[in-house]
């Protein structure tokens, strides 16, 4: 058999902090498609180049997979049993899938009745302990935090730096892919352990280190969208109480904030936020235009990008990558109901009418 790909520790291990020994745990996660828009760049009618970063084609559906693989991975190096997460969803179906493929426990806090349905779905399936509190995500994390002074638990929330470590090798397969770092990368922002992990990635490829020369010299303006109802890093300060409909980008105490501002000065980006209207009108441009199902989070980048796009601040002649976090099948309730205005035609079972449903809709 030719050589498989196992995933994205295997692929670069040479920038990851593992050794020949460590046992790694994987469900082939990365390597995911970098899509180039075809349809969307003609609408607006301008001359730019926008890739998107399709993370949903994770094993389960989120760029939550290339951290859990890394997390995952080192707490069973390290001798845990058991990990634990706070979540608005997507960290928990990563979690508990790694957990049981490790063979250790997963606990997951999730914020009552505020999670998609099918992130819900998948944490069940794959048996991690639920723990939903009467609480928001920030308050979970607050939790989760103090647990591990009386719990023999690992944290495997982003401010556990190995999350970061595998999420940052998006950032590689992009360069790998592209030839070279993009002009601008846009992504959403919740807890900004991912803007962290890819401005981290856009680093390292672009630094010589000790063993391993640079690949090149460019990096990426760096722009992170938030949800208007949740936007602590407009408002400059932390939020309570944060709402949106992108119940992933749900949060209003983010864990990386230092990271994210540097991130944002660093590179010389920008932060701007949407409201839920425009984030779902973005999410449903992306799949009827494109037939690419995002979830409604994923969708600020795109949001944000085209915002920027049509007010100059991203130039003609840029090269733009979106990340999609994560896959449009996590939140049917959303889609659906989003779809509401275009009801499907129901007809009789006969030649007669379903040829006359379809020429009617020519
Ligand atoms: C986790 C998540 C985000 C936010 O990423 P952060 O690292 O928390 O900023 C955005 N979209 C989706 C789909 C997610 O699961």
């Amino acid at each position: 058999m030719r050589k498989h790909y196992t995933g994205l520790i295997e692929r670069y291990k040479d920038r990851l902090p593992i050794s020949e020994s460590t046992r790694i745990i994987s469900i082939g996660e990365g390597n995911t498609p970098l899509i180039q828009l075809e349809n969307i760049p003609k609408l607006i009618n301008k001359d730019v180049e926008i890739f998107v970063k399709y993370e949903g084609l994770n094993p389960t559906g989120s760029f939550k997979d290339r951290g859990m693989t890394m997390a995952i991975t080192k707490a069973v190096e390290e001798g845990g049993q058991a990990v634990i997460c706070a979540s608005t969803g997507n960290t928990s179906a990563s979690a508990a899938a790694y957990a049981v493929r490790a063979g250790i426990t997963a606990f997951v806090l999730i914020p009552e009745g505020k999670i998609a349905l099918g992130k819900l779905a998948q944490t069940l399936m794959y048996g991690a302990k639920i723990i939903q509190i009467k609480d928001n995500f920030d308050a979970g994390m607050r939790l989760v935090k103090e647990i591990v002074d009386h719990a023999p638990v690992t944290i495997v929330n982003s401010i556990n730096p190995f999350r970061i470590d595998g999420q940052k090798t998006a950032a590689f397969e992009i360069i790998d892919e592209l030839g070279d770092a993009p002009d601008y990368h846009c992504l959403p922002v919740g807890n900004a352990g991912n803007i962290t992990a890819y401005w981290k990635g856009y680093k390292e490829y672009s630094t010589d280190s000790d063993n391993l020369p640079a690949v090149t010299e460019k990096r990426p303006v760096m722009c992170g969208y938030q949800a208007a109802g949740a936007a602590p890093f407009i408002s400059g300060a932390m939020i309570d109480n944060p709402e949106t409909v992108a119940t992933a980008i749900r949060i209003g105490h983010p864990q990386s904030w230092d990271y994210a501002w540097a991130a944002q000065k660093e590179s010389g980006g920008w932060f701007d936020c949407f409201t839920d209207d425009k984030i779902l009108a973005a999410q449903k441009m992306l799949a009827s235009h494109e037939g690419i199902f995002c979830e409604p989070a994923s969708a600020a980048s795109l949001a944000g990008a085209l915002k920027d796009i049509a007010s100059g601040k991203i130039p003609e002649g840029s090269r733009i990558v979106c990340t999609l976090t994560g896959n449009g099948l996590k939140d049917p309730d959303v889609a659906i109901t989003q779809c509401a205005d275009d009801q499907p035609v129901a007809v009789e079972a006969t030649l007669d009418s379903v040829k006359r449903a379809i020429l009617d809709q020519m």
